[in-house]
């Protein structure tokens, strides 16, 4: 699929449909923040979607705010048509970042049913445990502007104030190493089968997650960008 634009020149149409996957602590959210900005495509979070449901109260927000509190998941219809809608949106149409979707291999099957399977783009970040333990062990959030800290192991957080606003450094209930370690175990229960799902696509990558946030940014822009070249290339 392709337009001819205004000048004269094909200019391409598909879609940059982007699926991120990785672990928790593995900048997953920061990452698909940049690249929604960097393709000018929405970032579709569904926890962010769920959590604003529950919050204002709507049935939605009333049918699922007892599932989130445990921490299970959602049913894999609700969140398909969930997604369906929200990707039905005008905004949607030139792509988005999916972010938390899909979880399981029976939603993995329903979104190939909504979107192009050729234009659905999958990036895997991947970091160790270990790292992972460490990163969210030293995370800190301030309870009063809400921005992201990390503190060296040597440094007492409780010494320091936000450095933006002065509000408490405080740890996220669930960065404790043990709650980590859990949400890990639970975590690659679930992205293992998904991951084999995908990982035969010509569409799959894997990205370092260990790198620099600015370099993970690059690394998953050139694999988009291949993608994406090779798409319009196939159209030609
Ligand atoms: P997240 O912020 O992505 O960790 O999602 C928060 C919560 O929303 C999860 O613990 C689930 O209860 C629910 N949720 C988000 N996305 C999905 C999904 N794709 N399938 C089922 N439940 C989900």
């Amino acid at each position: 699929m392709a337009l001819v634009g205004s000048h004269g020149r094909r200019v391409p149409s598909f879609p940059v449909i982007v699926m991120l996957m990785g672990p928790p602590g593995s900048g997953k959210g920061t990452q698909a923040a940049r690249i929604a900005a960097r393709y000018a495509v929405p970032h579709i979070s569904t926890g962010d979607a769920l959590r604003a449901a529950v919050k204002a109260e709507t049935p939605l927000g009333q049918q699922v705010a007892d599932t989130l509190a445990s921490g299970r998941l959602v049913g894999d219809e609700l969140i398909t048509d969930l997604v369906r809608e929200r990707l039905s949106a005008p905004d949607a149409a030139a792509g988005c970042v999916l972010d938390g979707f899909p979880r399981t291999p029976a939603q993995a099957a329903a979104l190939d049913t909504i979107v192009d399977p050729a234009a659905l783009i999958v990036a895997l970040l991947v970091a160790p445990d270990d790292e992972i333990v460490r990163r969210l062990a030293s995370r800190r959030v301030c309870d009063h502007c809400a921005i992201t800290q990390s503190v060296s192991d040597d440094e007492d957080p409780d010494r320091h104030g936000c450095p933006y606003c002065g509000g408490n450094l405080v740890r996220r209930s669930d960065d404790h190493p043990e709650t980590v370690r859990r949400r890990l175990a639970t975590y690659a229960s679930l992205a293992t089968p998904l991951i084999d799902f995908y990982r035969g696509r010509p569409t799959f990558g894997t990205i370092d997650g260990l790198q620099n946030p600015t370099r993970v940014t690059a690394a998953l822009c050139a694999h988009i960008d291949r993608i994406k070249t090779s798409a319009f290339r196939a159209e030609d």
